[in-house]
């Protein structure tokens, strides 16, 4: 299996090759401008030092300051890394903001450590990078197993070291600590206004769309909760834990499986809305085979490579919404489209995180807050505005959606 960065090559180089870009410009897209890698280390409770990988890379910065998430995660590696900074550069592109691309992540299991010891991680991590981060150099958030918490921590600890409070440095902030209202949600806003208009266009009823979510998060419960209220069927859920369908397509109720999430750490939910229920409406399945389950759409909100060659053939969803970063493999993605499986990209679906992250840089920038209806509105036009952008390329260069927002970017960053 080919690792995340060689995937995101793949996939740069197909759009490459539609459009016929030049090759001095693929080169230089290929390689992160700066890698930085750190060795932190931290006292644990027990008075023992324990050291931890640390990386940000920054891919690119012409269309303005490198912008990504911190990801803290044992399978954290420069390679995933370098995949998910390239990632950002389209993103933000995609959708139009001024912002490039960066990421950066720490090898570690946060669930192994204590609040204290995770302050400590974090404030380490900025520390060794605090020189190469700024509101007009690299802008940092959250991402997988980090938090509004952390963020705050790191900004803290950014503006102990500069002599000087600059809340724009980082975004994904609490609210109290200078974030924006509507950034919690902001991730799977995005992609559900673009998934309205998908549903629209193919004039789908909600109340006879069936959908599997796979990842209970900050991005799939989010999503979840929103295609609830809009009437569609959400007939199977997974965590890390365990994976729940309904095969009687009655549907979750997404706050029952929020409220069962939270009592019990995972979605061990029921149409009875019991927990650890004993009758049949609903039936447990490794957290692998949610994906193979029969539905109209699929929500990829976990990790990266979910569908690879192994499980591709097995997959009956007529629609995915990746709103994980790089959760199909691109030899899977072929197949897929081969089958006339609609993929709405990463880049595309789960960009409105990166936008409503841009509305926080704004606000602490002017000194402003915003409602979270204002963020919902402004958010709105600018995910329908790169929706349609993204189907003009495809349609442009017969190509599907995702080589479509690939080239839609390209053509932002060469500008
Ligand atoms: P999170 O840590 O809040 O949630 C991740 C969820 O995935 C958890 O419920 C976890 O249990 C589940 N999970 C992990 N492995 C799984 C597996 N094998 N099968 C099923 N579920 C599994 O993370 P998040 O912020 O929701 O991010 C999820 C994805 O969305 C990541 O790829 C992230 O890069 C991407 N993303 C998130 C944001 C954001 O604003 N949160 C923005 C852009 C992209």
């Amino acid at each position: 299996m080919t690792n995340a960065f060689e995937n995101a090559m793949l996939q740069l180089n197909k759009a490459a090759k539609i459009m016929g870009l030049k090759k001095d410009f693929l080169n230089s897209l290929q390689k992160p401008q700066r890698i930085l890698k750190a060795e932190i280390s931290i006292t644990k409770d027990n008075g023992k030092t324990e050291k931890f990988k640390a990386f940000r890379v920054q891919h690119n910065n012409v269309r303005g300051p490198f912008k990504g998430g911190i990801r803290f995660h044992p399978n954290v590696s420069l390679e995933e890394i370098k995949a998910l900074s390239f990632w950002m550069t389209i993103k933000t592109a995609v959708v139009g903001i001024p912002f490039g691309g960066g990421k950066g992540g720490i090898i570690v299991d946060p669930t192994k450590l204590s609040k204290t010891e995770l302050e400590k991680l974090s404030r380490a991590y900025i520390k060794a990078f605090y020189k190469y981060l700024g509101p007009k150099i690299d802008v940092p958030a959250p991402d997988v197993n980090t938090n509004s918490q952390i963020m705050d921590w790191m900004t803290d600890e950014y503006s102990k070291l500069t002599g000087k409070k600059q809340p724009a440095v980082i975004t994904g902030k609490s609210i109290a600590g200078g974030g924006s209202l509507g950034r919690d949600t902001a991730t799977a806003d995005g992609g559900f206004f673009i998934l309205q208009s998908l549903v629209k266009n193919l004039k789908l009823n909600p109340k006879n769309t069936k959908v599997i979510v796979q990842g209970f998060g900050n991005a799939g419960a989010n999503m979840a909760d929103s295609l609830y209220h809009a009437g569609f069927k959400i007939v199977g859920v997974a965590d890390a834990h365990t994976a729940i369908i309904d095969p009687k397509g009655k549907g979750f109720d997404s706050h029952i499986i929020e409220k069962i999430k939270s009592q019990n750490g995972r979605v061990d939910v029921c149409t009875c809305n019991k927990i650890y229920c004993q009758c049949t409406n609903h039936k447990h399945l490794p957290t692998q085979k949610i994906l193979e389950q029969s539905c109209d759409i699929l929500i990829l909100a976990a990790l990266e490579n979910q569908i690879t060659e192994k499980n591709v053939k097995k997959i009956k969803a007529k629609i995915i919404l990746e709103l994980a970063n790089g959760p199909i493999a691109p030899q899977a993605e072929t197949v897929l489209l081969k089958k006339g499986v609609i993929i709405i990209p990463d880049v595309l679906a789960n960009a409105g995180g990166v936008t409503v992250s841009y509305f926080e840089w704004l606000q602490n920038m002017k000194n402003q807050k915003w409602s979270r209806n204002q963020v919902r509105t402004k958010l709105k036009p600018i995910m329908i505005k790169a929706f349609g952008d993204v189907q003009k390329m495809a349609k442009k260069y017969k190509t599907d959606l995702r080589t479509g927002a690939f080239i839609s970017a390209l053509e932002k960053i060469i500008k």
